[in-house]
């Protein structure tokens, strides 16, 4: 059989692959804390786990890395971007932010997307395949790696919003974050996690009750299913009601307040009228708005609203708590895949 990442197991999958080898499930957490914590992946370093079992170790896992094809850095460091280069060929993008409360870290969970929401550059280039768990944990480990050499600090949040839709690739999602979670892992607080989805319903509530202390954000960008079909195709599957149905559902499993991000784009959804429609849509949820300056991109029309300020003044007035997103990246294209897909078509011309 071929050797499997070690980065591929959580704990609970760890225990079952080592009573599969007849080995005591205890020594999973052994091993977790070597790896994890004191960054030890030579099993003969490993002092409290026998030879034999060293041996069987040493044949079922490897311990692999991402390599790092490009960094992009902008003048103070508050923006690293990282373009990875996948063992088949294909290529991921993760980025790095300081914020006033510590380094933040962004990761992607697909290479591409099927979402095909229009303003996107992601989703302009279908999925290809979903990310492995070692696939997302990795880009957490390698940019906190790179992190400590270069600014001796450490990532202390994570959101998952780079390239694809989290919760398509829902097993692998999960068993990363358990990794990132765990105590015997990488042990990253639940409540500095976000992950961003662009509202599968059903998704929602699984990944809830499997991790109900993490946050969720849901890209909303309308305040009508007419705008947000034209917008999102994901609105026909699962209309506004259903979503916020949904969410409903979640405040009463995780009471964690829901953010709902809103890209305002020009002439499209920036109405004064679509700011007092989007405060009757979300009147009583327990969340509040992110609103996003759009980072436009050569692959749409679509252009960014000059009326982000007075669109938040609307929903202030109108007690719908709201911020204005921080622009990180722009000048090293950091937004949302497009490193990827300049160097896709680059190596295509
Ligand atoms: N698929 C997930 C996560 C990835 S996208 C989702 O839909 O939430 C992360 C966020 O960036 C989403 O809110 C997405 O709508 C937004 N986004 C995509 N393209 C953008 C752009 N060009 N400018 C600003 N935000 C963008």
């Amino acid at each position: 059989m071929a050797k499997q990442s070690f980065y591929n197991f959580d704990l609970t999958h760890l225990e079952e692959c080592l009573k599969q080898q007849e080995l005591k499930p205890y020594v999973a957490k052994q091993l977790f804390n070597w790896v994890y914590k004191k960054h030890i992946t030579d099993f003969k370093a490993m002092s409290n786990i026998g030879k034999v079992a060293q041996e069987t170790l040493s044949n079922v896992f490897i311990f692999d890395n991402l390599q790092i094809v490009k960094v992009l850095t902008d003048e103070n460091k508050e923006t690293v971007k990282f373009l990875f280069k996948l063992k088949d060929n294909n290529f991921i993008e993760t980025v790095i932010m300081k914020f006033d409360y510590g380094y933040s870290v962004c990761v992607s969970t697909q290479v591409g997307c099927n979402m095909g929401c229009k303003f996107c550059a992601s989703g302009t280039h279908k999925k290809i395949r979903n990310l492995e768990t070692s696939e997302i944990v990795l880009q957490f480990i390698e940019a906190n790696n790179w992190l400590l050499k270069n600014t001796n600090e450490h990532l202390s949040n994570i959101v998952v919003m780079g390239i694809g839709e989290p919760l398509d690739n829902f097993d692998n999602v999960v068993s990363a974050l358990k990794i990132i979670t765990c105590q015997h892992g990488l042990e990253i607080g639940s409540r500095h996690i976000t992950i961003s989805t662009c509202g599968l319903c059903n998704k929602i509530i699984d990944f809830a009750k499997a991790l109900p202390q993490i946050n969720i954000a849901i890209s909303l960008h309308a305040s009508n299913d007419a705008i947000r079909n034209k917008l999102m195709p994901i609105n026909k599957t699962y209309p506004l009601s259903q979503l916020i149905e949904t969410c409903k559902q979640y405040l009463e499993i995780s009471n964690r307040r829901l953010t709902f991000e809103y890209i305002l784009l020009d002439g499209i959804n920036d109405s004064d009228e679509n700011a007092l429609e989007l405060v009757e849509l979300l009147k009583g949820l327990l969340c509040y708005v992110n609103l996003i300056p759009y980072n436009e991109t050569y692959l749409s029309n679509f252009k960014r609203s000059k009326r982000v300020r007075q669109f938040f003044n609307v929903l202030n007035k109108n007690k719908l708590q709201a911020t204005i997103r921080l622009e990180r990246g722009t000048k090293i294209a950091a937004a949302c895949g497009q490193l990827r897909i300049q160097h896709n078509d680059k190596e295509k011309n």
